[in-house]
C-alpha cells in the first residue's frame, strides 16, 4: 500500500520524466497519446469499447508487438489524453512481466492493485497538471475572474479557462485542484512552490488534516475561520 511521503516521490519522478521530455513548466496542453506515439514507441490506438466504465487498455512489448495503449474512442479527446497518460504510467512503473496487461476502469474494481491505480491517477494528474504550475495559474486566474465576474462565479470560470490550457476536462481540473488543497494553501499562504512537499490524502488523514472543510474561495483568500486547526509551522514539523 502507499507508503510514507510516496506522493512527494512520485511527483519527483514525474518532475524527471517532464524534464526526460523537455517538457519544461511554461508547456501547458499537451498531448499525451501525440507524445506516446512519436517521442516515446508506444503504439496508441483507440477502439470503440462496449464494456461498460472501460477507460484504457496497456499492453508492455512482446517480441513480435511494440508496448500498446487501446483507448476508449467513445470518450472526448481530453478524456483520452488523461486516460493515455493513466495507461503510460502502468507501463512505465507496474509492468512485472510481458503478459502482464491492465484494464482500467472508471473505478477501481477488486481484482486490480488500488495502489498501482492510485500511482496511475496521481502520476498521470502531475504530468499533465504539475501542482507547481497549475496551482500558481488557478490562483492568478481566480483573482482575474473574481474581480470581472465576481466570487461566485470565480471558481467555475477559472475552472473553465484552466480546462482549455491544459486539455483535459473541467471535472478533471476540479478533481485535481480538490486534490491539492492542502498544497494550495501553503502557496496562498506564501510558501514559494517549489519548497512545498505535496501530502497524499491517507497521510493528510494520519495528521489530522481535513481540507475539504475549505472551499477555494478561503484558501486563496487565505482567510481560515480557525486559523489553530491549520497550523502551518505545525506541519512543516511534521517532516
Ligand atoms: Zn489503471
Amino acid at each position: 500500500m502507499e507508503n510514507k511521503g510516496s506522493k512527494a516521490k512520485l511527483y519527483r519522478y514525474i518532475g524527471d520524466l517532464r524534464e526526460c521530455l523537455h517538457i519544461d513548466s511554461t508547456v501547458r496542453g499537451f498531448s499525451i497519446p501525440e507524445i506516446c506515439r512519436e517521442r516515446l514507441g508506444v503504439m496508441v490506438t483507440e477502439i470503440p469499447f462496449k464494456t461498460p466504465g472501460l477507460r484504457g487498455m496497456a499492453y508492455p512489448e512482446t517480441k513480435e508487438t511494440q508496448d500498446t495503449i487501446i483507448l476508449n474512442a467513445h470518450r472526448s479527446k481530453h478524456e483520452q489524453n488523461f486516460d493515455c497518460a493513466h495507461e503510460y504510467i502502468h507501463l512505465l512503473r507496474h509492468r512485472t512481466n510481458r503478459s502482464q496487461s491492465f484494464s482500467c476502469y472508471e473505478k477501481v474494481r477488486p481484482n486490480q492493485n488500488p495502489f498501482f491505480e492510485w500511482e496511475a491517477n496521481e502520476g498521470a494528474a502531475e504530468l499533465i497538471m504539475p501542482f507547481q504550475v497549475i496551482i500558481p495559474d488557478f490562483v492568478e486566474y481566480y483573482h482575474r475572474k473574481e474581480e470581472e465576474l465576481g466570487k461566485e462565479k470565480a471558481e467555475k470560470a477559472s475552472i473553465a479557462m484552466l480546462a482549455g490550457k491544459y486539455h483535459v476536462t473541467p471535472k478533471m481540473i476540479e478533481f485535481r485542484l480538490n486534490n491539492l488543497k492542502y498544497e494550495l494553501a501553503f502557496y496562498c499562504a506564501g510558501c514559494d512552490i517549489d519548497k512545498i512537499e505535496p501530502l497524499s490524502k491517507r497521510q493528510q488523514i494520519q495528521h489530522n488534516i481535513n481540507m475539504d472543510r475549505f472551499d477555494f474561495s478561503i484558501l486563496i483568500n487565505n482567510a481560515f475561520r480557525e486559523p489553530e486547526e491549520f497550523d502551518f509551522d505545525y506541519y512543516f514539523e511534521v517532516y
